[in-house]
């Protein structure tokens, strides 16, 4: 299966589905990612502070598939922020996934308490420059992040990461990205499996009508949406449940319809709130 890709600001392009890592077991991380592999995907999602970096990176050495047809995403925590600790950080990311180079490097949150995301921002830009990342992006920013800092540098993120699903959908965030042409990823894309998706009519009856599942639909909302997305699951089965989502397609009422359960119902913390 060839999955779409979404062309980014920078020039690169992205697999649109992918697979991602949050709470995975770091125990089980390389058996997991392997499994995913094996079914089809070729984008991982993961971050420092998942703690599974190596079984990711194992995963893939493990998996013989030729580098070039990976797409690998990181990010940095919160609290190496700063021009002093992010290269640091960085080199250690890789050396945990054992890799020459990422795909994309993401600021995870803001942490406006901090106020070190700009300075942390003019890092990445050099960590991009020396060709051991390929694009750079945030995660977790609002409009008042994104407005200062592009105010404050040249370089626009290739991608903001945020917490959208059907549910909580950050309009504003998401209009604001798609005029500065930055892509939007959608994190917990099936609301995590804390907010009740699978059970709404307008989901659940547009499953039936198609004989695919939920879980399905939603990542197809997704997908007709135009969002990158790497739902997460450690069971095989769902994993290829997952990815079967190219045999397919939403009518208009039916994305509309999806499109109208935005609730505000954010599954977590707000991003001015995580330090
Ligand atoms: P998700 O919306 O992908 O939900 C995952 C949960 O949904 C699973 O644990 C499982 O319970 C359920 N699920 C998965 N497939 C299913 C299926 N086919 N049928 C029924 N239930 C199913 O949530 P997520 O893992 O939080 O988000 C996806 C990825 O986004 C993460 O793994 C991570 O890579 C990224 N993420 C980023 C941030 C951030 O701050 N940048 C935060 C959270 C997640």
């Amino acid at each position: 299966m060839t999955v779409p890709r979404i062309q980014l600001n920078d020039g690169h392009s992205i697999p649109q589905l992918g697979f991602g890592v949050f709470k995975v077991d770091p125990k089980e991380t390389e058996r997991i990612v392997a499994d995913a592999l094996e079914v089809g995907y070729r984008h991982l999602d993961t971050a420092r502070i998942y703690g599974n970096e190596e079984g990711v990176g194992r995963a893939i050495a493990a998996s013989g598939i030729p580098r070039e047809q990976l797409y690998v995403t990181t990010k940095l925590w919160n609290d190496d922020q700063g021009t002093a600790s992010v290269h640091e950080a960085f080199d250690a990311s890789l050396e945990r996934l054992g890799l020459e180079y990422v795909d994309l490097y993401l600021i995870h949150w803001p942490s406006p308490a901090r106020d070190r995301y700009v300075e942390t921002w003019h890092a990445f830009e050099e960590l991009r420059g020396s060709g051991r990342v390929r694009s750079i992006g945030v995660s977790n920013f609002l409009v008042p992040h994104l407005e200062r800092l592009l105010g404050e540098s040249d370089v626009v993120p290739a991608v903001d990461q945020i917490e959208l699903h059907p549910a909580h959908q950050q309009p504003a965030t998401a209009a604001f990205a798609e005029e500065h042409g930055i892509a939007i990823e959608a994190w917990g894309p099936l609301g995590q499996g804390k907010y009740p998706l699978f059970e709404l009519p307008e989901i659940a009856g547009a499953a039936a009508a198609h004989g695919k599942s939920p879980a399905q639909v939603v990542i197809r909302w997704h997908l007709q949406r135009g969002h990158i997305l790497f739902p997460k699951s450690s069971t095989r089965a769902r994993m290829a449940e997952n990815f079967d989502v190219f045999d397919f397609e939403l009518g208009e009422p039916e994305m509309n319809a999806i499109t109208a359960l935005e609730r505000e119902g954010r599954v977590s913390a707000h991003p001015d709130e995580v330090n």
